[in-house]
């Protein structure tokens, strides 16, 4: 039985994938699985998905439509997956695999886009036209909605800023370090959760996860402060960069780092000494859906 009020979506991350069916006409989940993303093996990627999409439509009753979050993005070129840190989806045709398998069309966007328009639809970014979606995670993606619509360019590039450089560097940041992507001093190395790990590692040299620099930082521990106001003045910047040329009302922040509540405080008090107006209302809000906004944009891809 077909049923089009209610989708799934897909999370396709480096270590999971997570499937769940949206009920449009209330917004809620009613249903989601989770398990291990397989890896490095392309074939066992489009097998592990197909199985999710039959055994959740099965468990339903119903026959959905099927919207896909993943790392990277379909290249209009070629069709085929470009620019996934889950490196072994690259250059493989994922949505001709997958539509065949399934025997539907389906959809797939690039995963920070689908967090960006979960959180403009109905989350943190609901009440706002422009909407600048941020995940501060193990990488850092963005994606940019306007009016309820993802805005992908004419290279499906739009929101790739994790790739620019680190805006107004201080002599010590310059040159200092190479990125997957081939670059150099890419913002992803700066603000996302491994460049925290490793910076506290050179300034104090002791290995520690994320959660406890930050649960560190919370309790106010002295050479966490530090190295959380040098992370306050990346974030800033990189900030106002993005309110310089995209000027969205509202930044909605996702991933672990979305935790640290420096950034919504502190952020803006700094971030007038590169806005060219100097002076910006812009608002920093925690998305509201969480670790489910990826699975509740891939699901939103085919509301109409
Ligand atoms: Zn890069």
């Amino acid at each position: 039985m077909k049923n089009t009020n209610i989708n799934l979506g897909i999370d396709l991350g480096g270590t999971k994938i997570e499937i769940a069916a949206l009920d449009f006409s209330t917004n809620n989940i009613i249903y989601r699985h989770r398990i291990p993303s397989p890896q490095n093996v392309y074939k066992d990627t489009l097998q592990a998905i197909s199985d999710l999409v039959f055994e959740t439509e099965q468990k339903l009753g119903l026959e959905c439509q099927v919207g896909i979050g993943i790392p990277g993005s379909i290249s209009s070129l070629s069709n085929k997956v470009r620019n996934a840190n889950s490196i072994w989806l690259n250059d493989k045709p994922l949505l001709n695999d997958l539509s065949k398998i399934l025997r539907k069309s389906i959809k797939i966007e690039n995963d920070a886009n689908c967090f960006t328009i979960s959180e403009a639809t109905d989350g943190a970014g609901a009440n706002y036209n422009s909407v600048f979606g941020v995940i501060l995670g193990t990488g850092v993606g963005s994606g940019i909605v306007i009016n309820q619509q993802i805005v992908k360019g004419s290279n499906g590039l739009a929101g790739e800023w994790g790739h620019n450089p680190l805006p107004w560097k201080t002599k010590s940041e310059k040159g200092s370090k190479d990125c997957w992507c081939g670059k150099t001093d890419c913002i992803e190395k700066y603000i996302s959760g491994p460049s925290i790990e490793k910076e506290y590692l050179k300034i104090f040299g002791e290995k520690k996860p994320l959660k406890i620099i930050v649960d560190k930082c919370l309790k106010g521990d002295e050479n966490c402060s530090l190295l959380m106001d040098q992370f306050i003045s990346r974030v800033a910047r990189c900030f106002a960069s993005v309110i310089n040329f995209l000027d969205p009302d509202v930044i909605v922040i996702g991933g672990g780092l979305s935790n640290i509540e420096r950034i919504y405080t502190d952020v803006p008090k700094i971030w007038s000494k590169w806005i060219f107006s100097g002076k910006a209302e812009t608002k920093i809000l925690k998305a509201i859906h969480g670790d489910s906004s990826g699975v509740r944009g891939a699901a939103w891809l085919n509301k109409n």
